[in-house]
């Protein structure tokens, strides 16, 4: 697995769960969505309802699962988890529907992976709460009805653009999670640190923090490794030499960038002469998955400000070239 990987790896919600927030005034960063959820909880709360159905999107990693699960415990409701590629058919939803109690909180994860049978399914129960279910083949088929107890569907998401309309139109509370700010990270990582009893200064964190690309599930990997690295080169305490050491020793560079982002932005420039380059060539060029680049690989770069998406394709900045100590073509940034 890739060690800077947004996507979790495997078992790794386990050992993650000790140090997962689990209420919003734990939830570091994101200020904006933490402002204004708290006040659509207390608001819910204050009448006694359940929370609208929310949409939450934003690259992975960044604790969409996370405010999921705050949700469930500041409304002091059940939450029941899936996921859209997980929900083949549409008696898979009907199950998890029937199954709710009042008020709880279901969690689809990857929601713009539902089929459309089952998406079919979704919108009645969430609009008016009701189960509309076709049972039965040819002649003999029947459709029902059943009452569903209220409940806050959390959808969770990479891109909001994935999502039909009718789907996204249903949700009263749509939230976009950021890239986490350096400052943010470091306060994260300090607070896992803190949990998991490993001793570090502010700039050992910082330098963590640094190197996880904007994003919490990464720093927490980072940070264990690097504990690792404490523990059997040092006395175990991560301070800024040492997580250098690591990381270094890692292959994750000073902005955070492993061979996948060196070999992209490397593809651009030696083969592509910096761009404009559609996003197939690039696959083929250096056999990723266009998903993998579109989903994992770019957004990072993106924000970075070492590449760009145009009508025309992909480009890289001066700053990539400048990373790689090269000297751009002129022409390439025209
Ligand atoms: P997503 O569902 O977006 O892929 P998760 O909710 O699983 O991401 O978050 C990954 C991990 O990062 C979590 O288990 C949690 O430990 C950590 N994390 C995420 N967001 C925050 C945050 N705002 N503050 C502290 N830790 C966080």
């Amino acid at each position: 697995d890739r060690l800077i990987a947004a996507g979790e790896h495997e078992g790794e919600s386990r050992v993650d769960y000790a140090i997962r927030p689990k209420r919003l005034a734990e939830y570091i960063g994101q200020a904006r969505v933490r402002e204004q959820l708290g006040i659509f909880i207390s608001a819910a709360r204050g009448r006694d309802e359940s929370l609208d159905h929310t949409l939450i999107f934003g690259p992975p990693g960044l604790g969409k699962t996370t405010l999921a699960n705050i949700i469930s415990a500041e409304m002091g409701v059940g939450l029941k988890s899936t996921s859209g590629p997980v929900l083949e058919r549409a008696g898979d939803l009907a199950a998890m529907l029937t199954n709710l109690q009042p008020g709880d909180v279901l969690f689809i994860d990857e929601i713009h992976r539902l089929s459309p049978v089952v998406e079919e399914i979704l919108y009645p129960a969430m609009e008016d709460f009701q189960l509309d279910i076709v049972i039965g083949e040819g002649p003999a088929a029947r459709s029902i009805k059943l009452d569903l107890p209220r409940f806050t569907l959390v959808g969770a998401t990479t891109r909001a653009g994935l999502l039909t309309s009718p789907l996204r139109d249903r949700f009263g509370i749509v939230q976009r999670l950021e890239f986490y700010a350096i400052d943010e990270l470091t306060e994260i990582v300090t607070r896992s640190a803190r949990l998991l009893g490993v001793e570090t200064d502010r700039e050992g964190a910082s330098e963590v923090a640094r190197r996880s690309r904007g994003t919490p599930r990464i720093a927490n990997r980072l940070l264990r490794r690097v504990r690792d690295f404490a523990e059997v080169r040092a006395d175990g305490r991560i301070d800024a030499d040492i997580a250098d050491q690591a990381l270094t020793m890692l292959h994750v560079d000073s902005h955070g960038l492993d061979h996948m982002d060196r070999r992209l932005l490397l593809a651009m420039i030696e083969k592509f002469e910096g761009g404009p380059v559609g996003v197939d060539s690039l696959s083929a060029a250096i056999g990723e998955e266009r998903d993998t680049i579109e989903d994992v690989i770019e957004p990072y770069l993106i924000q970075q400000g070492l590449m760009m998406r145009t009508a025309r394709g992909r480009v890289v900045t001066r700053q990539a070239w400048q990373h790689f100590g090269l000297v751009p073509h002129e022409q390439a940034l025209d």
